[in-house]
Parts: structure tokens; C-alpha cells; sequence
């Protein structure tokens, strides 16, 4: 069993104490934070594309630091990756004995391609839905988690997040890691979501304390998916000016409480950002052991007293009215949902269909270049197909996966702000497929239908020859 899992198993609560490297950065591991047992989270691509990859890493953290095999969680970031890099780091991570994995799908690129030059060369992500899938077969001795982001304050890109959550679940996630956030009441949803659907999954929160001058890189930057209100930044900054000392203190002291609060809320433990220095460490543990004998509400109050507020909701974002679905969006749907019906699964379109593309005919560069620029003609119009020769439209409410920026069919990344992509330029696919699937009563189809990652080899070549004969697909990905 992996240490994470023994922990979970026996309500342990413990910690990840996040990692990134960059320059000569060294880590002085620390055991324990007050009594609570820790491990090195090694965190993957966040510095820059070209990140020493995590199995690299620990191995020079094994060889010059207390750091061993056996507390080490290792991040798998689908950053610019396909199922043949997983396949690769699966088999690296296995032999080194390195069980505890968490997948994530991953923030923009710094250098995506969007492919507008060479189609082939258009960044690839892939989803932690499918990673989680792949490696649950491949190997089970991994112990894999996946991340989740509650703090999200539009139905539509609230509820994307939580369809995507069941998916998760069902591919097999062992863990869950929230990512950041500040406003408390969305951790209790979580537990809410998590009770009802009787999901006994072990859940860590992500703590990360928030000092102004991170506060205001983390707006600056616009990182994905953390939201810093502005009244926010503004009490930081003020409480900085007035004080640096106490103002430091005070930072300690609300991470501490968000700690305490979720370990009385029944989280199984907390993944520590930004706070890998024993200075930083022993800093937070003062401040745990401060407050360890306050009660939940005690603990509640004094949080929000720290931050100067009356309730949670000053931590929130500005809200927007909520998007609606236009009639135009549901006609397309209906229309297409019926055209699909018709021509690709109805038993005449299934006898025609696999009689038709059964010749080895289609295997002609010619016609599978003539049979894709039909495909994509009457399919780049409608739906905005990019040639993934793996059409999943019926499982995506007929929006294109593949006009999201990364290409995620399961659901979305954690990255949205008000339902607008992480990318800035585009609402989020997944909000749109939500609306739509509420209004056509097809939430099902969004929570359960676990869509297969495209293989390389699909792509730029038709969909319909291998939707017919898929037993004869050529572009196969290899297992
Ligand atoms: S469309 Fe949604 S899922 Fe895709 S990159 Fe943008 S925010 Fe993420």
C-alpha cells in the first residue's frame, strides 16, 4: 500500500508539502508539521514548459536530502502530453517504487500552439479523466489522485466542475486535491456533494499562506482558476503598510485556522503551497498549535475576524447574471442530436455504414483524404471540427471538444473565471455543454459518459470509416 493510502486508510490526517523547483532552491525536509505526518509533493511544469520532469527531481532530492521513496507524491501534468508519455512515466514511476501519483490536466502551456500555422503541431493536453483511466489498467499498485476546484461561482461552471468530478470517481480516482481558494463555504459543498452522492473519497485542501506579495503576483499573473477579490488584495496591502511583522504573523495565523478548519470539516489532510522553507514551516506550525484547542465555530470566527470580514461571501468574485440558452443553441442541438440519430446509429445507417466502409478502398491516401475533406467541410461549418478522426460529438452535447483551447472532452479544467476560458478569448465549452444538457434533461450524459482520449494516429484522418468498422481501425492506439 502506498503511504498516502496507509494514511487515509487510518485517518491520518497529513500534509504535501509542495515542491516546485527552480534556481538552486534546496529542500530541508520536515517530517512532521504539530504531530501530522508530511510528504514531498513534486510539483510538474509549473516553473516553465521545460521543467526538469518530478521522477528527476526526487531522485536528486533522495540522493542529497532526508527525502526517501516512500514520502514522495509525484504530479503528472498533461501539459503538451499523450498516452505514450504517460505509458513511459508509468513504467518509470512503478520501477522506482513511487506509488502515490496525482494527475492533472494542467494549466495553459507558457508556449501553446494553437496550430493556427501547422494543425499538427497544436498543443495537446490530456484530460486527468483519461490519465486516471490508463494508469488504473496499466498498473494497479498507483495510488492516483486527481484535483478539483470548488471555488467556482456560476451554476454553469460550478456544476461542470462537479459532472466532471463524478467522472473522475468513476475512472477511478483514490484521492482528491482541491486546488486554491479562500472562501471557506465552498469546502463545505464539497463535503455537502461528497455525503449525498455517498462518495467516501479522501479529500486534501489546498493551503497556501497568502501573503500581499503573493496575493498581488497571483493577480497579476491572472493564475488560473484563483480568485483573489479586489477588496481582498486591498486588505493584504493595507495590513502590509501598517505592519510588516504583524502583518506576516497574520498570514500565518489564517492558514493556520484554514487547516484547523478543514480537519474539523473531515478533510483527510492538507496539500501545502508555497510554504516548502523550515522557517516557513515551523512558522505555521506555531500558529497550528495556537489555535489547535479552539472549536470548529471558534476557529470560523476568528478566520473571518483575521480577514477583517463579516461572513465568507466578501471572498467571493463579483457575480455576473447568469448566461441563458437561446433558442438558436437548443435548435442546433435537436438538430444535430436527430441527424445523428439517423445517419450514424439507426440499424439502416449501421448495415449501410459498415457495408460502405468496410473496402479496403478507404485505405487509399486518396480517399481517406477525400472522405476527410467532406467530413470536415460539412463539419468544421456546424460544429467547428479540427480533423481528430474520433468524433465524440454525441457525448459532448454536439459542441466540438476540440474548440476548447486544450482540447478536454470530459469536462472542464479547473481554470475558468466566471465561465470564461483560462485562455481569456472564449467562453468555456463546458459551461455551454451544461446549459444545454440541463435544458435537454442530458445531465447523464455528462456525468457518466467517460470519453477515450483521441490517439495521435487519429488524427487529420476521418471519423466515419472507424465509427463503422472499429475493428478495423488502423490508426489503433498501441496499450
Ligand atoms: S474551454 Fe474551458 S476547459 Fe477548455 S481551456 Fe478553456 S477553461 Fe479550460
Amino acid at each position: 500500500m502506498s503511504t498516502l493510502a496507509t494514511y487515509f486508510s487510518k485517518r491520518q490526517f497529513c500534509f504535501s508539502i509542495e515542491y516546485i523547483e527552480h534556481g538552486q532552491t534546496q529542500l530541508d525536509f520536515i517530517q512532521d508539521i504539530a504531530g501530522d505526518p508530511t510528504c514531498v509533493a513534486i510539483a510538474d511544469r509549473v516553473h516553465a514548459d521545460e521543467d526538469r520532469a518530478p521522477i528527476e527531481i526526487t531522485q536528486s532530492l533522495i540522493s542529497n536530502t532526508s527525502v526517501t521513496q516512500q514520502n514522495v507524491l509525484l504530479h503528472y501534468s498533461g501539459k503538451g502530453r499523450d498516452i505514450s508519455d504517460l505509458k513511459q512515466f508509468l513504467q518509470e514511476a512503478a520501477q522506482r517504487q513511487y506509488f502515490d501519483v496525482l494527475m492533472l490536466t494542467g494549466d495553459r502551456l507558457k508556449n501553446h500552439d494553437f496550430g493556427q500555422t501547422q494543425p499538427k503541431q497544436r498543443s495537446r493536453y490530456l484530460e486527468s479523466v483519461n490519465s486516471v483511466m490508463y494508469a488504473k489498467q496499466a498498473d494497479s499498485r498507483f495510488h492516483l489522485g486527481v484535483a478539483f476546484n470548488p471555488f467556482k461561482y456560476t451554476e454553469s461552471e460550478r456544476e461542470a466542475q462537479y459532472l466532471k468530478l463524478h467522472k473522475k470517481i468513476k475512472a477511478g480516482a483514490d484521492f482528491i486535491v482541491t486546488q486554491l481558494g479562500y472562501d471557506l463555504l465552498q469546502l463545505k459543498q464539497l463535503q455537502l456533494f461528497l455525503t449525498q452522492h455517498a462518495y467516501h473519497i479522501p479529500v486534501m485542501v489546498c493551503v497556501m499562506p497568502l501573503t500581499y506579495a503573493r496575493a498581488k503576483s497571483i493577480c497579476k499573473q491572472s493564475v488560473a482558476g484563483i480568485v483573489i477579490p479586489p477588496d481582498l488584495l486591498e486588505f493584504l496591502k493595507q495590513e502590509h503598510l501598517r505592519d510588516a511583522k504583524d502583518a506576516e504573523d497574520k498570514v500565518y495565523h489564517r492558514a493556520a485556522l484554514h487547516i484547523l478548519i478543514a480537519k474539523h470539516l473531515g478533510f483527510a489532510g492538507i496539500h501545502l503551497s508555497a510554504c516548502e522553507q523550515p522557517q516557513q514551516i515551523r512558522q505555521l506550525e506555531q500558529a497550528i498549535l495556537k489555535f489547535q484547542d479552539l472549536d470548529f465555530s471558534q476557529c470560523w470566527q476568528k478566520y473571518l475576524d483575521l480577514f477583517g470580514l463579516p461572513d465568507m461571501s466578501a471572498l467571493r468574485p463579483d457575480l455576473i447574471p447568469p448566461q441563458s440558452i437561446g433558442a438558436r443553441q437548443m435548435l442546433k442541438y435537436y438538430s444535430l442530436a436527430y441527424i445523428h440519430d439517423a445517419l450514424f446509429n439507426s440499424k439502416v445507417a449501421m448495415v449501410v455504414g459498415r457495408w460502405l466502409f468496410k473496402a479496403k478502398f478507404w485505405q487509399h491516401p486518396v480517399a481517406d483524404r477525400t472522405i476527410l475533406a467532406v467530413e470536415h467541410g460539412i463539419k468544421s461549418i456546424s460544429v467547428g471540427c479540427d480533423r481528430c478522426g474520433q468524433c465524440r460529438l454525441a457525448d459532448t452535447l454536439y459542441i466540438c471538444p476540440e474548440t476548447c483551447p486544450k482540447g478536454l472532452a470530459n469536462g472542464p479544467c479547473g481554470g475558468t473565471s466566471l465561465d470564461r476560458c483560462e485562455f481569456g478569448d472564449r467562453e468555456c465549452i463546458h459551461s455551454q455543454k451544461y446549459r444545454i444538457a440541463k435544458q435537454a434533461k442530458q445531465l447523464s450524459v455528462l456525468k457518466q459518459n467517460l470519453i477515450a482520449t483521441v490517439p495521435i494516429q487519429s488524427r487529420q484522418h476521418s471519423s466515419w470509416v472507424k465509427w463503422f468498422n472499429p475493428a478495423q481501425d488502423r490508426h489503433k492506439q498501441s496499450s
